[in-house]
């Protein structure tokens, strides 16, 4: 063989030997861009907050964590629900919310939390976590002054749902409330904050107020998160009049129970005021027995 020859074979061993590598470098950074993109449109989680927000690109790493682009595709086709999501105020009052309990470990001890710093909050349950033993979870809620409202029975996405299956959502976990609180409740937050027009228009039809919320952080991803970053996360968000949201169910919610002592200390030294959702909107919490 000529010296060229081998030159050339040389040539061609190498191009194939970084073909794979470098392909895969382009599907990575196509990747990383589709997620930046994403990312502005949509808060990637369980829930969708009511605006979309802007985050760093630290803040995105931390956000985007594992997530598939497919899941982002679905999140940010996820539409806002219209429902009151704060009150317009400058008084310095909040209401602090909980999402996808009750949870025997952790909602037990939220509940404890709340009770020693003489905070009331309103909790929307979903059904079928309402197992027989965490019954008393929601009989302790309304006797320490808590709101119990509805977040479905199984936390589908209430879109995809025939009207029927959506009222029998809302009806069967309505109807276990009542039944350990002799109270029908009347508030709502749907499951991923999603609604279109028809879902919104059921749900009220249904009796229902929907509430979503203005100060909302990734509690729910409890493999991701630290107390530290719930806490200043949720710090950062809050203004007077937020609707503060977080989650005592659905997974390990250690670093939300471990989040709230901190979260509630530090709100209290800016001055404000815990209410519950009746009190900060001027809605009805239950039916008239
Ligand atoms: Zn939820």
């Amino acid at each position: 063989m000529y010296w060229y020859q081998q030159f050339f074979s040389f040539l061609i061993g190498i191009s194939i030997a970084l073909t794979p590598g470098f392909l895969f470098w382009i599907t990575t950074q196509a990747h990383f861009n589709f997620q930046g993109e994403t990312i502005q449109a949509a808060f990637v989680s369980n829930d969708l907050p009511a605006a979309p927000l802007n985050f760093s690109l630290a803040e995105k790493t931390l956000l985007i964590g594992e997530e598939k682009p497919d899941v982002l595709r679905e999140y940010a086709a996820m539409e806002a629900c219209q429902g009151i999501n704060k009150r317009d105020t400058q008084e310095k009052v909040v209401a602090l919310t909980f999402d996808d309990g009750p949870n025997g470990i952790y909602t037990s001890e939220i509940l404890d939390i709340l009770q020693k710093e003489q905070v009331r909050a309103t909790f929307f349950v979903v059904g079928n976590e309402i197992a027989p033993t965490e019954e008393r979870l929601i009989g302790r809620m309304t006797q320490d002054g808590h709101i119990v409202g509805v977040h479905s029975f199984s936390h589908r996405d209430l879109r995809t749902l025939s009207k029927l299956e959506r009222e029998e959502e809302m009806e069967k976990t309505a109807g276990l409330i009542k039944r350990i609180t002799e109270e029908r409740p009347l508030l709502m937050r749907p499951p991923y904050g999603a609604c279109n027009k028809e879902t919104t228009k059921n749900i009220e039809d249904f009796g229902f107020t929907i509430i979503t919320w203005s100060a909302m952080t990734n509690d729910y991803e409890d493999l991701k998160v630290t107390p530290q970053w719930i806490t200043q996360d949720i710090l950062a968000r809050v203004h007077p009049g937020a609707i503060i949201d977080l989650h005592d169910g659905g997974d390990n919610r250690l670093p939300t129970v471990q989040a709230l002592p901190q979260i509630i200390h530090e709100l209290k030294n800016q001055g404000y005021t815990f209410l519950t959702i009746p009190e900060l909107l001027q809605v009805e919490a239950y039916a008239n027995r």
